[in-house]
C-alpha cells in the first residue's frame, strides 16, 4: 500500500479527485497536492465515504520475522473433556511460572515449557467460537487439538471438528482422551480416525496422536510436545517490529475498569499509548496485562494480552489497527459503524422486498 496519492486512490474508487479531497478536507485532514502519499488510515475512511472496501494489506516485505508461539485451539465431541484438558493445561501453565498470581480467565493462556518454548491455547472450546471467528476473518488459530474420549470413540461433532479444521487448512494433533478408564479403547479410537480419513502418524500420515488423561494429567507433557513438534513443521513466524495487527479473542464490561479486550497479536507489536481501532470501536490503549495479570507496556506476537481503554465493547473476532491519532480512532471507527449500518439497512430492504415478491 505504501506510498498510495490521492490520485491513485480516485483511479481505484473510480471517484474524481476533487471529491476525494473535499471528503479529507470534511474529517479534517491536510489537503496537500493530490501526488501527496496518503496514509492507509485516510484511504480507508475516504474510501469508506464513496462506499469501496479497502483491505489493509501489511507488507512485511523486508520485515525481520522471528519465531513465534502457536496458537491452538481445543476442539471435540461434548463431554469428551475439553474443558477438563484446558483446566489441566491452565493449571501446568500457572504452576510452570510459580507466579501464585490469580489466573484470569482471558479466553486464553499460555504455557511456558522449560526448554523455553511456549504454546499459546484458546481457552474458549467449542466449534462455535472457532467458526465465528473465522467468519469475521481472524484466522488465529494455528493447530487444532482434536479431543475424542477413548470410551466413546468417533462421534458427530468429532467429525464436525474435523471438517472445520480441514476447511480452515489447519493442521490437527489428536489428544485420545480419558485413557485412565477401564473401558478405553484407543486404538479403536485410531482406526475409526483413520476410516474417516485422518492420515494418521501410525498410518504413515502426518497427524500425530496422543494418549492421554485430563484427569489424572498423564500424556499432557507428549501433548504439548506434539504441539510444539507441529509448530516446527510449520515454521511460524511474525514480524516483531512496526505497527500491530491483532485481533479480539474475548471482550467484557469490568465495572471499574470498562471494555477489557482480550487479544492475540498477529504481527508488530501493541504498546500502551497508542490509538487503536477494533472493529468499529475505538480507544486509547491505557494499560496491557499478561495472562497472569501482570502490567506490561508492550505486546509481541502470539502472546494473548488484555487491553485496556476501550470507548466500547467490540465483538470476538474483531481486528485491531493502530492509527495514528484520536481524531483518526474516532472517524475510522465512526466510518466503520456507518458502514455496518447501513450493510444492515441493505439486508433489511432486501428482506423487504423478498416479502413484497412472494406476496405480489
Ligand atoms: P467437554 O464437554 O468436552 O468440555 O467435557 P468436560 O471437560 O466437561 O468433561 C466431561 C466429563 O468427562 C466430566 O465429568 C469430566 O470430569 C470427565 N473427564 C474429562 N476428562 C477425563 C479423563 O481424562 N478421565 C476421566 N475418567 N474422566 C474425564
Ligand atoms: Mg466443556
Amino acid at each position: 500500500f505504501e506510498g498510495m496519492t490521492v490520485v491513485e486512490l480516485a483511479k481505484r474508487t473510480g471517484s474524481s479527485v476533487r471529491s476525494l479531497q473535499e471528503i479529507m478536507a470534511s474529517v479534517g485532514e491536510k489537503v496537500g497536492s493530490e501526488f501527496d502519499p496518503i496514509t492507509i488510515d485516510v484511504a480507508e475512511l475516504v474510501s469508506t465515504e464513496v462506499g469501496v472496501n479497502v483491505k489493509r494489506l501489511h507488507s512485511e516485505e523486508g520485515a525481520i520475522l522471528k519465531p513465534r508461539p502457536p496458537v491452538v485451539t481445543v476442539m471435540g465431541h461434548v463431554d469428551h473433556g475439553k474443558t477438563s484438558l484446558l483446566d489441566a493445561l491452565r493449571k501446568t501453565a500457572v504452576a510452570a511460572k510459580e507466579a501464585g498470581g490469580i489466573t484470569q480467565h482471558l479466553g486464553a493462556f499460555v504455557v511456558s515449557m522449560p526448554s523455553g518454548a511456549s504454546i499459546t491455547f484458546l481457552d474458549t472450546p467449542g466449534h462455535a467460537a472457532f467458526t465465528a471467528m473465522r467468519a469475521r476473518g481472524a484466522a488465529v488459530t494455528d493447530i487444532v487439538t482434536l479431543v475424542v474420549a477413548a470410551d466413546d470413540g468417533v462421534m458427530p461433532q468429532t467429525l464436525e471438528a474435523m471438517s472445520h479444521a480441514k476447511e480452515a487448512n489447519v493442521p490437527v494433533v489428536v489428544a485420545i482422551n480419558k485413557c485412565d478408564k477401564p473401558g478405553a479403547d484407543p486404538e479403536r479410537v485410531r482406526i475409526q480416525l483413520g476410516s474417516e480419513g485422518l492420515p494418521l502418524e501410525d498410518l504413515g500420515g502426518d497427524v500425530q496422536v496422543v494418549e492421554i488423561s485430563a484427569l489424572t494429567g498423564t500424556g499432557l507433557d507428549k501433548l504439548e510436545e506434539a504441539l510444539l513438534l507441529q509448530a516446527e513443521l510449520m515454521d511460524l513466524k511474525a514480524r516483531v517490529d512496526g505497527p500491530a495487527q491483532a485481533y479480539v479473542v474475548e471482550a467484557r464490561v469490568d465495572r471499574g475498569r470498562g471494555p477489557l479486550v482480550t487479544a492475540i497479536v498477529k504481527s508488530g507489536t501493541l504498546s500502551v499509548g497508542q490509538y487503536i481501532v477494533v472493529g468499529a470501536e475505538w480507544g486509547r490503549i491505557r494499560a496491557i496485562r499478561d495472562t497472569l495479570g501482570r502490567a506490561t507496556e508492550l505486546a509481541g506476537p502470539a502472546i494473548p494480552v488484555e487491553i485496556e481503554g476501550m470507548k466500547g465493547l467490540p465483538m470476538a473476532g474483531d481486528d485491531i489497527t493502530v492509527v495514528g491519532s484520536e481524531e483518526r480512532a474516532r472517524m475510522l471507527s465512526q466510518g466503520r459503524r456507518k458502514k455496518l449500518e447501513q450493510g444492515r439497512l441493505e439486508r433489511m430492504s432486501q428482506e423487504n422486498q423478498e416479502i413484497c415478491a412472494e406476496e405480489g
